[in-house]
């Protein structure tokens, strides 16, 4: 994600921290913590270090699994990032995880 911090699309009516969410989002990727392969040698420490990192990082409340596709966010990014599309997509890969031990 091309998320650059600018806070364009913030505040969120919902609470969201958008650009924290990516944030972490973006630091698991490039630290090669993101695996939905349970099959994975890597997959249980990516798993905790996304998890454990995310809840750190964004409280709950503040979570991708919180937004409702408002779409208010939408014509403030200028990176042209799908907020609701990929906070649709963090919160399914968080999900996954929570329930995937
Ligand atoms: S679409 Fe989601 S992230 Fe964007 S403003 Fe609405 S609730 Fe917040
Ligand atoms: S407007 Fe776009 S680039 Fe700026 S903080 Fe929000 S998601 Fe990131």
């Amino acid at each position: 994600m091309n998320c650059n911090a600018c806070q364009y699309c913030m505040p969120c009516p919902y609470g969201l921290d958008i650009p924290g969410i990516f944030a972490h989002y973006n630091k698991c990727i490039n630290e090669g913590n993101i695996t939905e392969d349970k099959g994975d040698p890597n997959y249980r420490r990516a798993r905790r270090a996304f998890l454990v990192g995310y809840d750190r990082s964004v409280p709950r409340l503040r979570q991708a699994e919180q937004c409702i596709g408002c779409g208010h966010c939408v014509d403030a990014c200028p990176q042209r990032i799908n907020i609701p599309q990929q906070m649709r997509k963090i919160d399914r890969y968080a999900e996954k995880l929570r329930s995937g031990k």
